[in-house]
């Protein structure tokens, strides 16, 4: 699976629609401080099921709104749409009807997150599980965040080890074996 598009409405500073493409290779997103570079991973982490609000820097999950400027109203709502290249069909069952798959998630004030794959409603925890192995997710050591190269170096051992555990790809095992034992 492939990435191919990032879609961004009302998302932090990302107030009118925006979409990042997501090419073969490299793709390499520079400006000046604070024009959003850091919310396009963020964007990215929350489509595929964050919720953690201190992964979004914020204090509460409806943050990652438009909160408005002197210019601009406040949104009342943030959607991120994350396409997926699914042409040689690798997406887990449920996600696979198709050569294109479209993940979407809208957080609407005072009401929460909804999720749909390709149009349809779909739980949090089944995008979250479609995601949950070490090449992605949100908590994907593949998506480094800001400071977190010395947060590591600083880190306890036991933190370290679940860092470790990411990158060898077993977490998603320990969070289905979870699910199945809520079963
Ligand atoms: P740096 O180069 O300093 O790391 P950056 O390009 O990573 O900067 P970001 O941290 O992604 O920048 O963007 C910060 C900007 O996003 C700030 O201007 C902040 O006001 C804005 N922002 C964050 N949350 C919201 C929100 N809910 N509504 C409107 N703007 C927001
Ligand atoms: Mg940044």
């Amino acid at each position: 699976m492939q990435f191919s598009k990032l879609r961004l409405t009302g998302f932090k500073s990302f107030v009118d629609p925006t979409d990042l493409i997501i090419a073969d290779g490299l793709t390499g997103v520079v400006g000046p401080n604070g024009c959003g570079k850091s919310n396009l991973l963020e964007a990215l982490r929350w489509v595929m099921g964050e919720n953690r609000p201190t992964a979004m820097r914020g204090g509460g999950m409806e943050d990652v709104i438009f909160a408005g400027t002197s210019s601009r109203n406040a949104k009342n709502f943030a959607e991120v749409c994350l396409t997926i290249d699914n042409s040689e069909r690798l997406a887990p069952s449920g996600f696979n009807e198709s050569d294109q798959l479209e993940i979407v998630r809208r957080i609407t004030r005072d009401v929460g997150s909804a999720y749909k794959a390709n149009g349809k409603d779909t739980r949090a925890r089944d995008v979250q599980m479609l995601f949950a192995d070490a090449s992605t997710g949100s908590h994907s050591p593949a998506l480094v965040r800001q400071g977190q190269i010395s947060e590591l170096i600083n880190a306890k051992p036991k933190s370290r080890r679940r860092i470790l555990e990411e990158a060898a790809g077993i977490s998603g095992l320990y969070q289905r074996r979870h699910e199945a034992e809520l079963k």
